[in-house]
């Protein structure tokens, strides 16, 4: 990824031995050095490094862009994309897979995928297709969203606000009952696991297995969590495109991390709640830049009283109170307030 990267912003990134054809036609590669930069076996590297490959886009009116020996064809008059002479090295050697619907989607909206990242996921051959797209970021309503991200045991909660007052606001969780059911199996699994080991059973066919088990778990509770983030992400653009609003996003993961140790949630609980709430902070910006919907980050404090900035006392049920002048607000709608301080400035 990290070479993807620097190739994809221009930088010359010097390739170990790879078929010349490939060499040439790597995005952005400008010259092929036989280097020893990586200093691993081409196959091992070629394994664990996605390689960025040039696209060529025919259109439906045939038209066409990128260059004509690109080895991915991206074909939308036949809706399929031709991987050539990745596979195998060989001139004549074509696999041709079916075009992803979200691809035709966002090239309906006006993307373009200049290339596209072949590598290994889960030790399959994967095809990373990446759209990209030029917006300015439309003039924001009077609305104004805003999205203070947490650990997911108190949630990612929005607030619509307009003209400065708080219209809709909600946290959001996944399942956090399945997620924990899956974490508490992971844990006595674990735990078996440990017993095993101790014995130094752990390499045994039942060891083996068990341990097979425990990865399978923690995947679903992974895929559970990132497929809620997924969701979430894609809820909360829709909304703020209706109503061209400002967003406003507080990323406090590490504060969330330290309230996770105070409230004494074990550690590999603590890691699951914090699971891919960076990935969705990620994926949200993508998205939002996507569909050119503004966006600032801003310091929300929950703690801190957005009338006379005292330091807020905690009651019963997430519930702040301020003892200087009487604010009195749940613990998730605490940023909004802060929010619209900001919008009134
Ligand atoms: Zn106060």
């Amino acid at each position: 990824m990290a070479l993807t990267n620097l190739a994809y912003r221009d930088y010359e990134v010097l390739v170990p031995d790879m078929l010349k054809y490939v060499q040439y036609q790597l995005y952005g590669f400008k010259n092929y050095t036989r280097s020893l930069v990586f200093g691993t076996m081409p196959k091992r590297w070629f394994a664990e490094t996605w390689v960025p490959l040039k696209t060529v886009r025919i259109y439906s009116n045939s038209s066409m862009k990128g260059s004509r020996v690109a080895p991915v064809a991206l074909d939308f008059r036949d809706s399929v994309i031709k991987l050539r002479q990745v596979c195998k090295n060989e001139s004549r050697y074509v696999v041709t897979i079916p075009m992803p619907e979200w691809v035709v989607e966002r090239v309906k909206e006006g993307g373009d995928i200049k290339f596209a990242m072949i590598g290994l996921e889960n030790d399959e051959p994967y095809l990373a297709l990446v759209a990209e797209r030029v917006v300015e970021p439309y003039q924001p309503s009077n609305y104004m969203l805003v999205i203070d991200v947490n650990a997911w045991n108190n949630g990612i909660t929005w607030g619509l606000i307009r003209d400065g007052s708080i219209i809709r606001w909600k946290p959001e969780r996944p399942r956090l009952s399945e997620i924990e059911s899956l974490y508490n199996i992971s844990v006595r699994l674990g735990r078996k696991y440990g017993r095993l080991k101790r014995l130094g059973l752990h390499k045994t066919v039942e060891g083996r297995r068990l341990w097979r088990n425990i990865k399978r778990v923690r995947r679903k509770i992974y895929a559970k969590l990132r497929d809620y983030a997924q969701k979430l992400v894609h809820r909360l653009v829709r909304k703020a495109l209706r109503h061209k609003a400002l967003v406003i996003i507080d990323d406090m993961i590490e504060e969330s991390r330290r309230e996770l140790i105070e409230e004494r949630i074990p550690r590999g609980l603590r890691k699951v709640y914090l699971a891919e709430t960076r990935r969705f902070v990620k994926l949200l910006i993508t998205q939002l830049e996507w569909y050119g919907v503004p966006y600032e980050f801003k310091r929300l404090p929950s703690t801190i009283c957005p009338i006379c900035k005292h330091e807020l006392t905690q009651e019963e049920g997430r519930v702040m109170v301020c003892n200087n002048c009487g604010f009195k607000a749940p613990r998730d709608k605490v940023p909004m307030h802060w929010a619209i301080l900001y919008q009134c400035i």
